[in-house]
């Protein structure tokens, strides 16, 4: 082993002796939320974040049939080689969903996020972010220059003080989760927007957990507090409830065209293939058709699931969406405990830091409109011993 080999080793036994060492389980998916094991055991599964279930959506399967006949990959990014008429589809399907004047495609929402903060925040502009944002918005906070200041987590009263106190020269910025990843918990939009507007601060909101889970039709966060058109940015994904791959942006038109100039991730990236493009686009067919149904089946399987690990005495962080985060406390704990409940058939995220702080290492739990009762029933029960025997 050379010196640097030697040190990365080290650094990896550390991560291990601290429970910490990350590792991919490999599953075959026999529907939205079943699937077989690398031991061929077939699990539950309460940890992926296809919130309709639409992956194995007839509608969306055909879609994404009928586009791989334009080809399996996209053949580069669209300003150099011309694009796939898929993604304009799905971005004009995008903006009449959001209510938005213009949308552009990312390759996933992690690049979204890198994109449009690293090209629209210059170095003397003040970006302020709550302290629960999603990694890629603290990436493309970092990537942009601007300077942070970081609020506490949904604490409007922090941020005003924030805003109040800073004598910035440049642009203002506000960025903060709809529905934040790990805690579950959606942001306080009429608030954000009114110190928005206050402070002349560029609002942008991160829909990834939001669009497709909460709102009238899945509409997301604006649209569950009846503020359309009132957010500058949404960015989001299509890999969560969107049941494909990708990422977007939407919003006022010329910072579409703006970012399309601009923004590096969109420019020097080969786009998304159109079969992902046209699955996301059916998707949104779907919410449109049938919305309100998939979000009540969701709600309400959320509700059941809350409500009897909250009876078996499990330590939830209450709220209302699907994302149901159980506090364990040191990362080991939690790493042993989802291990346990996996090899009873049911699979929930164990997740730690740096995810998550120190100290707050947590089971997530992932409801699906595509679940059973039974199969909630199920879980609980599985849950509920395991955290008894713990
Ligand atoms: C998942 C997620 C992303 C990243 O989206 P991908 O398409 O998976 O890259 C960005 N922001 C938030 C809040 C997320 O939960």
């Amino acid at each position: 082993m050379s010196g640097f080999e030697k040190d990365l080793n080290t650094e990896l036994e550390q991560i291990e002796a601290r429970g910490l060492v990350r590792k991919i389980r490999s599953l075959r998916f026999l529907d939205p939320v079943r699937a077989i094991d690398e031991t061929g055991r077939e699990m539950v599964v309460f940890s992926s974040n296809n919130y309709l279930g639409l992956t194995h959506a007839p509608e969306v399967i055909a879609a994404a049939q009928r586009a791989l006949m334009h080809g399996t990959g996209s053949g580069g990014a669209r300003l150099t080689t011309g694009g796939h008429f898929e993604a304009a589809e799905l971005e004009s399907k995008l903006t009449a969903f959001k209510h938005a004047e213009a949308a552009l495609l990312f390759n996933t929402g992690y690049m979204a996020n890198l994109g449009v903060i690293s090209a629209l925040a210059k170095p003397n502009d003040v970006i302020f972010s709550d302290e629960l944002n999603h990694a890629s918005i603290i990436d493309g906070c970092r990537l942009s220059r601007a300077s942070v200041k970081t609020y506490r987590h949904s604490d409007l009263e922090d941020l005003k003080r924030l805003l109040q106190e800073c004598s910035c020269d440049g642009r203002r910025f506000i960025i903060s989760d709809g529905v934040f990843s790990m805690d579950g918990d959606i942001a306080l939009l009429p608030g954000l927007v009114r110190l928005a507007g206050k402070y002349q601060a560029l609002l942008i909101i991160d829909e990834a957990h939001a669009t497709g889970v909460i709102g009238r039709e899945g509409g997301g966060t604006a649209s569950h507090y009846g503020l359309e058109g009132r957010i500058d940015l949404q960015v989001g994904t299509i890999s969560k409830a969107l049941a494909a791959e990708g990422g977007y942006v939407v919003g006022k038109r010329l910072l579409i065209e703006y970012l399309k100039s601009k923004s590096r991730p969109f420019i020097f990236s080969t786009a998304l293939s159109p079969a992902s493009a046209a699955a996301a686009t059916e998707a949104l067919s779907l919410l449109r058709k049938n919305g309100n149904s998939y979000i009540e089946k969701l709600r309400s399987n959320s509700e059941l699931l809350r409500k009897l690990l909250t009876e078996a005495g499990l330590p939830i962080i209450n709220g209302v969406t699907p994302i149901i985060p159980i506090i364990v406390g040191e990362a080991k704990d939690t790493f042993r405990l989802a291990n346990k409940i996996a090899a009873s058939g049911v699979l929930v995220s164990g997740i730690r830091p740096p995810t998550v702080p120190e100290g707050q290492s947590r089971l997530r739990m992932t409801v699906s409109a595509a679940h059973t009762e039974e199969q909630i029933r199920y879980a609980a029960g599985v849950m509920a011993r395991a955290w008894q025997e713990r």
